[in-house]
């Protein structure tokens, strides 16, 4: 067999009619910044903890958008709760506010 150098990710089919999307709307109660996100990717590209393994706020969120519980609460246990990516948000989206509410309603 040819060796191609690269691999296919397995599907993954995103329903947003059929995903629990709570999560999403309590955040945006509790902390309206969530909203304003524009994706650009800084916080991902200065997190502290990204030195160690692959985490990103701006993939949390997402996924939190999306409706994925799961994988969010599995991040949530890479983060360092340093505060880095909201120093650097150009948005001013708070995101360690955002991190530990996500952490409260997940995890402790
Ligand atoms: S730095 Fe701010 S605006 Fe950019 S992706 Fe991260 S949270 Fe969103
Ligand atoms: S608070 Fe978490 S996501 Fe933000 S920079 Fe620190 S380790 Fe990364």
């Amino acid at each position: 067999m040819i060796n191609w150098q690269f691999t296919l990710h397995p599907d993954h089919t995103i329903n947003l009619d059929t995903n629990d999307r709570t999560l999403a709307r309590l955040l945006e109660e509790k902390e309206p910044t969530s909203r304003i996100c524009m994706a650009c990717g800084s916080c991902g590209g200065t997190c502290t903890a990204a030195q160690f393994e692959p985490v990103s706020f701006r993939h949390i969120l997402l996924m939190v958008r999306r409706g994925e519980t799961e994988s969010v609460r599995s991040e949530l246990t890479k983060c360092m709760y340093c505060g880095k990516c909201t120093l650097v948000c150009p948005r001013g989206v708070n995101t360690r506010h955002i991190l530990a509410l996500l952490r409260t309603m997940l995890i402790n």
